[in-house]
């Protein structure tokens, strides 16, 4: 069915991430023929944590036209190579989820099985040695060189990438109005917002509303009464307290996520700053103790008050209703332990363009957005349970509790495949593909009982040799790699 009228006045609730980034997208690709204005409240700050990203972000900088170092310079940026994870699997146990690819995979089997049958041999290092990201990562190194190309994401700082955004979005000819909305007003017909009410009276109609108004979700959960999947039962933490603090070393172009006794806590290091946080669930640790967590964990002088951050994990029941989408925070929240949300923001945003209703309302484009991201975001929260599931932590009630939940079927299959055969299934659009899923189920302590059959059409020579060889490679342009921050100041003094 089609809501007929032609979708030209678009009204984007909130500026945050969400907001802007939104706008700028939205504007930059099929701008044109709308009139894109956006909301936003000076009274009501942004969340402003989230300072980690993924890969993916790099495509929607192409898509805006982002010169990388122009945006290094606005956001306080530094490259991401991945995660380090500290005492997740156990006590004194850490290891890298780094965004590369490790070794060289054949068509019917990855790099893994390969590097099972030559460690089965005691011909092969730690797994992690075979992946550039993650030896540059320990070794504080980053460049883009000629000869190869590291994967990669950024740290920022989100306050300086929303006002970053918002310069591509009014370039774009995107209105902003400042004002806190007090009222959404619904065509009593059609379920339809008509316009939202701001509390200085001013009025501001729309044919298609985004909600990007953060947790208090006002138009898609207030004002349409969209419900909400709470995931609390399987992602238990639902609050954070965060902290910055001075820089007093050379930011690592990686994350820290150090597991605590009952929660864990985050170091982003930016060029002049860290972002410290923890992330804790009231059912297992006190506001009180996660506060001393986090004064503890930090190594620098905070320059911000420790603030507190309420959440429920889970997603809206719906994505898109009647004539409002809602991106970012308004629609779900994951816990941040694999930096997932700017990149479901931009996932939310490229598939509303994708499918754009530019003739109206219609429930098939409506039921293939929400299918998409319903799918999208269950997929990241599989891979978060995964590192709660997957661990041999006793020294707390809140690791035991986790150890025993129940994950989703398709958790379960991917566990199993993985154990019985070494076998990953991998979707084409998946976030996280094989090399994400390995790295983290080994990490976590879970090794294959067999590798794939082809393997052992090696000999033991050759085996042997191949191993030497990846290794070699690895090394080899590890060298030419300068240290990190060096390359971040040449790079955004040259570029
Ligand atoms: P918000 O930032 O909350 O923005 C909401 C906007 O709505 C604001 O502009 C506000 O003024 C406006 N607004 C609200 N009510 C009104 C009103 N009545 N009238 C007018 N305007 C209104 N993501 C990552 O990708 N990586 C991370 O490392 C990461 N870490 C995180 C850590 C924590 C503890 C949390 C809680 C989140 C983290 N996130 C992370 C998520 C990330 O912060 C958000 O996804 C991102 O900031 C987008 O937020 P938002 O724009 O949806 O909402």
């Amino acid at each position: 069915m089609t809501q007929n009228k032609l979708i030209n006045r678009v009204v984007i609730a909130g500026g945050g991430t969400a907001g802007w980034m939104a706008a700028a997208t939205i504007a930059a690709t099929i701008g044109k023929r709308l009139n894109i204005t956006l909301v936003e409240s000076d009274d009501i700050p942004t969340v402003g944590v989230g300072e980690a990203t993924v890969p993916s972000l790099l495509t929607i900088h192409q898509l805006l036209k982002i010169r990388e170092a122009d945006f290094l310079k606005a956001v306080n940026g530094t490259y991401k190579l991945g995660i380090m994870f500290e005492n997740w699997k156990r006590l004194d146990h850490k290891y890298f989820h780094s965004f590369g690819k490790s070794g060289t995979s054949c068509w019917a089997a990855g790099f893994h099985h390969f590097w099972l049958r030559a460690k089965e041999q005691k011909m092969a290092k730690s797994f992690s040695e075979y992946s550039l990201e993650t030896l540059a990562a320990e070794k504080g190194r980053f460049a883009h060189t000629k000869n190869q190309s590291l994967n990669y994401a950024y740290h920022l700082d989100s306050a300086k990438y929303g006002q970053f955004l918002r310069g591509i979005a009014e370039k774009h000819s995107v209105t902003r109005i400042e004002g806190k909305i007090d009222k959404v007003d619904i065509d009593k017909q059609s379920g339809h917002i008509k316009s939202i009410l701001l509390e200085s009276g001013q009025i501001v109609e729309g044919d298609l509303f985004i909600d990007c108004t953060g947790f208090r979700s006002l138009l898609l959960g207030q004002a349409l009464g969209v419900g909400y999947n709470d995931w609390s039962d399987t992602l238990p933490a639902n609050a954070a307290y965060a902290v910055q603090t001075k820089s007093h070393r050379p930011a690592v172009p990686y994350t820290r996520s150090i597991a605590l006794d009952a929660g864990w806590r985050w170091q982003i290091p930016l060029q002049h700053r860290v972002g410290n946080g923890v992330v804790f669930s009231t059912n297992f640790k006190s506001e009180e103790s996660a506060l001393d967590d986090l004064l503890r964990g930090i190594d620098g002088e905070p320059i911000t008050d420790p603030r507190l951050i309420r959440f429920t994990t889970g997603q809206r029941k719906e994505f898109w209703h009647k004539n409002c989408v809602s991106i970012g925070l308004s629609s779900g929240f994951l816990e941040p332990l694999e930096s997932t949300s700017i990149h479901l923001i931009q996932q939310a945003i490229v598939w509303l363009i994708s499918l754009f209703p530019n003739e109206g309302i219609d429930q098939n484009l409506v039921n293939r957005f929400n299918q998409q991201m319903a799918v999208e975001t269950e997929t990241i929260r599989d891979f978060i349970v995964l590192h709660y599931h997957l661990q041999e932590r006793d020294d707390h009630e809140f690791w035991r509790y986790l150890r025993e939940i129940k994950v989703s079927d398709r958790l379960q299959q991917i566990l199993d495949l993985f154990k019985n055969n070494g076998t990953i299934i991998e979707e084409q659009d998946d976030l996280f593909a094989e090399n994400s899923w390995v790295q983290v189920m080994l990490g976590q302590g879970l090794t294959p009982k067999q590798y794939h059959p082809i393997v052992d059409m090696m000999s033991d020579r050759d085996l042997n040799m191949f191993m030497r060889q990846q290794e070699f490679n690895i090394q080899k342009q590890l060298t030419s790699l300068p240290p990190h921050t060096q390359f971040i100041q040449h790079f955004m003094s040259h570029a």
